[in-house]
């Protein structure tokens, strides 16, 4: 399991483990790509479960329990009372099988995973690494503690994503291109970003065809109705 959601997912990721057999002794490890309450409140959940954390979201969630509002701190004393919890260093590595590599920038500790496709496409789980399309397309992060390291962790994943999964947004389709970074906008249900071989830092995706950026923009409304034009 990679993130568990907050409170309000319980229902549906119940509901998602039972379409597929699984229990929730079942799941023998949970990697969380940060502490924030949307994404770790539910590790209680599976208490058979080994927890992988960064070591520097550990750190962080010490020193700013009551400046940064969105720690989930009371997951973490639990972790910290047995002995599930087991922390990742460094810049990247292997957990369970699973490539994994420090995404900082949202929060100092944040982790991405690298799950190969069948087909060997890199799929990347981003957590708030990548919150959703409009970081992807344009590298411009809001609710970040370190913009620059955002922005690097955005190309990150950019670089080696052939789908990006983002914290808060669909799946991202990635095309390596030799040409310049391109996004567009395929159908309703997929988006794609063309990528060059190196993307640039700071990087902007350039507009090619004109207006894409707003076109997305529209596309996203006519799929979310119910958000206004300032939550893309
Ligand atoms: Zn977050």
């Amino acid at each position: 399991m990679f993130d568990t959601g907050g409170f309000g997912d319980r229902p549906e990721l119940i509901r998602r483990l039972q379409d597929r057999g699984i229990r929730l002794t079942d799941i023998d490890y949970v990697i969380l790509s940060h502490m924030h309450f949307d994404h770790a409140a539910n590790v209680s959940m599976f208490p058979q479960a080994t927890v992988y954390l960064h070591e520097a979201e550990v750190q962080h969630a010490k020193a700013a329990r009551f400046d940064d509002f969105a720690l989930c701190t009371e997951v973490l004393e639990m972790l910290q009372q047995g002995s599930r919890l087991k922390l990742l260093t460094g810049a990247d590595g292997v957990v369970e099988g699973h490539r994994w590599m420090h995404t900082p920038g949202h929060t100092p500790g944040g982790i991405s995973i690298i799950l190969k496709g069948e087909d060997g496409a890199n799929w990347v789980a981003a957590g708030d690494a990548v919150k959703n399309l409009h970081e992807a397309e344009t590298g411009d992060v809001w609710m970040s503690m370190d913009r620059r390291a955002s922005q690097e962790s955005i190309q990150k994943v950019l670089s080696i994503a052939d789908y990006i999964i983002p914290g808060h947004d669909r799946q991202i389709r990635i095309q390596h291109t030799e040409g310049e970074c391109r996004l567009s906008a395929k159908s309703d249900s997929e988006i794609t970003i063309e990528v060059a071989g190196d993307v640039p830092t700071p990087f902007k995706v350039s507009d090619v065809d004109g207006g894409l950026q707003s076109k997305t923009r529209r596309l996203l409304l006519q799929l979310h109705p119910d958000q206004g034009e300032s939550d893309f």
